[in-house]
């Protein structure tokens, strides 16, 4: 990477809502499984005489986003026409937000690596409605209308972002913010979160913004990294050539190529013809509807992964109990069970991170039978000394894929460590060679010994338990 530039990156992300109806009808939020137009009616058409009407709950989830995106939410917004002319869009012109969004000035909090955060500025967020499908055959292009009018939120970041990794990492942390408050599924795949992604370079020291490429629709965390490196490498040998970008440039990414194809000039807020809406009348946003989106607890994904880096747990597993909400429930609830017993704590994290969570990841957390009670309860009995670690062990494993009952097993292991003294005394008996080989000399023995009383005690008795009886009676 050449040190003498800066790199200027800033995103727009479009964001599905994850509604029952459209944004301005009451069409189905669906354009899958189903037939092409068969989702649709007058409105998603733009018919002359249909009227638009807003959705309550897409509105509720835009706001709940911009609350977590920690934007000054307005007390009033309006609703505006893009214009432009294209066969996904029949009416001409999408409804959207201009000069009033619903929200303005947030941030951004993600991190880069486990060590370092970074803070990134939102200039708005703000709803609209998307455009139908075009899909493109080799003798036709055909549109498909069922995602015609499906609510979006965009969320524009400022131009705050210094690397391709950090913009990738950013987009990340969107996804998570906007997965975990269920605002939406955020399925790139299927192109519920989309990204435009803007990049222009400058020499160190200069405040100047420069003319910028934007690289669109972007629908991959590594498509988004390798599109703006691309453009890096590209804008940076420009400008080692003097021959820096002098407009804006709008381009496409092509996966098979692996480089950005030139799509369209210079485009600017003018060559939409912004101009009110006067179909949808404004909104006031009162502060009631701002508790009804977001309820009363409200703890940002990150905010989790600090808390869970705290009690000591690792960056990756902290990261994976913060996008799965029903492990972090799971886990959460064994540490309210250990209470303040740091020790107890400990012993319990051990074995969520190391054998629950590989269980969980081979099979799923919906076919383990263990609750977390029960987990407590065996991790609690080796704490009191009530059964030993390599029982403990078995009866965990046997317990995460059959439903048990945990005392019962408990207390076996109880009764039968209580007669260890005599089966070893019936082992010196009937190993009497051995005992005697030890007592000549030949101390490597008690292995054997030790293994023989394990076997005998089927691993309920740890083997440190054993030999320090062993030992003692070798003493004799
Ligand atoms: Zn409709």
């Amino acid at each position: 990477m050449n040190k003498k530039f800066e790199i200027i990156i800033g995103l727009e992300v479009h964001v599905r809502l994850k509604t029952c109806s459209k944004l301005f009808c009451a069409c189905n939020n669906i354009d899958e499984g189903i037939a092409p137009n068969k989702n649709v009616c007058p409105t998603c058409f733009g018919s002359v005489g249909t009227l638009p009407l807003l959705n309550k709950e897409a509105f509720l989830l835009g706001i709940r986003a911009s609350k977590a995106l920690k934007c000054s939410i307005a007390k009033k917004c309006k609703w505006d026409r893009k214009q432009y002319f294209y066969p996904d869009l029949p009416k001409g012109y999408q409804i959207s937000q201009y000069d009033m969004p619903f929200a303005k000035n947030g941030e951004l909090e993600f991190f880069l690596d486990e060590k370092n955060l970074k803070k990134i500025l939102i200039n708005r967020v703000h709803l609209e409605e998307d455009a139908a499908k075009l899909l493109h055959t080799k003798k036709d292009s055909l549109v498909d209308f069922n995602r015609s009018g499906v609510p979006l939120i965009e969320i524009v970041t400022e131009p705050d972002l210094r690397s391709a990794s950090e913009a990738k990492q950013a987009l990340k942390e969107i996804h998570r913010i906007v997965r975990n408050f269920e605002i939406s599924d955020a399925d790139m795949e299927k192109g519920q979160l989309r990204c435009d992604a803007s990049v222009s370079l400058r020499p160190y020291g200069n405040k100047k913004l420069y003319p910028r490429t934007e690289i669109k629709n972007l629908n991959s965390f590594r498509m988004v990294e390798m599109a703006l490196q691309y453009e890096i490498d590209k804008q940076t040998k420009e400008w080692l050539e003097d021959n820096f970008q002098k407009t804006q440039r709008t381009v496409l990414w092509n996966s098979v190529a692996k480089k950005t194809e030139f799509m369209r000039g210079k485009e600017t807020e003018a060559d939409y013809r912004y101009f009110p809406e006067p179909d949808v009348p404004e909104v006031e946003i009162e502060s009631q509807l701002i508790t009804e989106s977001c309820g009363d607890s409200f703890v940002l994904p990150i905010e989790k992964v600090k808390k869970y880096l705290a009690i000591g747990l690792y960056f990756s597993i902290a990261n994976i109990l913060v996008s799965n909400k029903k492990l972090a429930e799971y886990f959460d609830c064994l540490m309210r069970l250990a209470g303040h017993n740091k020790e107890l704590r400990t012993e319990l994290q051990k074995l969520f991170c190391a054998d629950f969570l590989a269980v969980v990841k081979k099979r799923g957390l919906q076919n383990i039978q263990l609750t977390p009670s029960d987990f407590f309860k065996i991790v609690h009995a080796v704490f009191t000394k009530k059964v030993s670690k390599q029982l403990a062990r078995k009866i965990f494993n046997k317990a995460l894929l059959e439903k048990i009952e945990i005392e019962k097993e408990i207390n076996i292991g109880t009764e039968e460590s209580f007669d260890l003294e005599n089966i070893i005394n019936g082992i010196f008996v009937q190993h009497k060679e051995i005992v005697e080989q030890y007592k000549a000399g030949n101390t490597k023995v008690i292995n054997v010994l030790i293994g023989i009383s394990m076997k005998k005690t089927k691993g309920i008795v740890s083997a440190q338990d054993i030999a320090k009886i062993i030992k003692e009676k070798l003493r004799t």
